[in-house]
């Protein structure tokens, strides 16, 4: 089906390494960018179904959150002044063996509302319910990479192994919008044989992995005793580094982790889950340089919000306050880092260029949260709110006009409501895993 072209004319358009270049016509057509010309010498010959006026905004490529669990904003501030194990075991586990497929539904697209007003684009999510988790990506527009989450350490695993696969291949030519990776929990809840079933399935398929990695000390203590190696060693015996890897925080990295880690291994860092569980310093704020990274959310459990802007704001903030020096983390080099993430996917998205897809945001700084600003990428960075975010397209398609959300979020927020109270009311359940037990 052809999609509607639209003008975004007179832009100042925001590249991904942070420069900006003023009064330019973007047209888009059919899902992606058609032209970008310079206004002046723009002579009128193409036309489009719509103009939007950006005369005093700023365009960038649509943000990335590079590792949610976007159902659990069905659980934002469930589980507060907990440890990691706590978090876990007392709390998300037992609530979530009583997850209903309406819950998980109505949380992701919760959690998608969220994000979309936030400005982001497309977002790497892992869960489980899978079905629900795509039923949901599918109803409001927003451009997913499904990791449907597999514990290795379930008896039953070689079964939600196979479902997982069918599910893949089912589903993988549905649309250009959805994408998959292979998604093991953690190395902490996969032991070797079934870890090494999973990464061989990966292969099999030809597809990257998603998973947990050294998010806390305490796991990489658990694998030293268990394995006699890292969580990254661990991960190094079934050849998982032969596949483009996007790991989910990898804060406690070690130095002699990086001989294990190639180009294509991604990390999804998201600093608001560890200042909140008190994760502690690990070697990812010594190392980030030599890492290829980019921002997550993590579930909305554990990081209340889904906007993987502010975690960018938080690494600089905490990489600053840790450096004891402000130099570090510049401005351009964390917004480099946060438009990284699309370079996880194989969506082909990030480029302001022709030809490639229309993931856009159009952002007006003219607010009294951001006014006076010197340069827009700090005003983003440091300064923004969702409220900032104008307008949000996903493959030409607007998810959010005139700052307010195309989707009908009143009958959402009624839906979230009464899941919520359900939820309370069914209580918590025995959770079929546990964390570190
Ligand atoms: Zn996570």
């Amino acid at each position: 089906m052809k999609k509607g072209s639209v003008l975004l004319k007179c832009a100042a358009l925001i590249f991904g390494d942070g420069s900006v270049r003023t009064r330019q016509n973007l047209y888009t057509e059919d899902g992606r960018i058609a032209a970008i010309v310079d206004t002046d010498s723009d002579d009128g010959s193409r036309q489009a179904d719509e103009v939007i006026d950006c005369s005093r905004y700023f365009v960038t490529c649509g943000i990335v959150n590079l590792h949610a669990h976007t159902a659990m904003n069905i659980f934002k501030g469930i589980a507060e002044d907990v440890k990691p194990d706590q978090w876990f075991n007392d709390m998300i586990f037992p609530y979530e063996s009583k997850m209903t497929p309406q819950d998980v539904y109505i949380g992701t697209k919760l959690g998608i509302a969220e994000m979309i007003n936030n400005g982001v684009t497309a977002v790497a999510d892992h869960y489980f319910m899978e079905e629900e988790v795509l039923r949901a990506v599918k109803d409001t527009g927003i451009r997913a990479d499904l990791a449907p989450t597999v514990f290795g350490a379930s008896p039953d695993y070689r079964d939600r192994l196979a479902q997982v696969r069918a599910f893949i291949t089912e589903h993988e030519k549905d649309s250009e919008l959805v994408e998959f990776h292979m998604g093991p929990h953690a190395d902490y809840t996969c032991p070797p044989q079934a870890m090494g079933d999973i990464v061989d399935a990966a292969k099999a398929m030809d597809l990257p992995l998603h998973l947990h990695l050294a998010e806390e000390e305490a796991q990489v203590k658990i694998a030293l005793e268990k394995y006699g190696v890292t969580p990254f060693g661990y991960m190094e015996r079934f050849g998982a580094f032969d596949l483009p890897v996007l790991a989910a925080h990898g804060l406690w990295i070690r130095e002699d982790d990086l001989k294990y880690i190639k180009d294509d291994t991604m990390f999804a860092f998201c600093p608001k889950t560890y200042m909140k569980l008190g994760s502690g310093r690990g070697g990812f704020f010594d190392l980030y340089d030599k890492l290829n990274y980019s921002f997550g959310t993590d579930g909305a459990a554990s990081s209340n919000t889904v906007n993987p802007v502010e975690q960018a704001r938080l690494f600089a903030l905490l990489g600053k306050f840790l450096d004891d020096d402000g130099r570090t983390h510049p401005t351009e080099d964390m917004w480099k880092h946060l438009m990284n993430g699309h370079r996880a996917f194989r969506f082909g998205t990030g480029y302001l260029r022709e030809g490639a897809p229309a993931d856009l945001v159009i952002w007006d700084l003219n607010m009294p949260d951001t006014m006076a600003y010197y340069h827009p990428v700090t005003a983003i960075l440091y300064s923004s709110t969702s409220a900032n975010v104008r307008c949000t397209m996903v493959a030409g398609e607007i998810l959010k006009r005139d700052g307010k959300l195309v989707m009908d979020t009143e009958e959402l927020l009624r839906e979230a409501s009464e899941a919520q109270q359900a939820l309370i009311a069914r209580g918590k359940g025995k959770a079929n895993v546990g964390y570190l037990r």
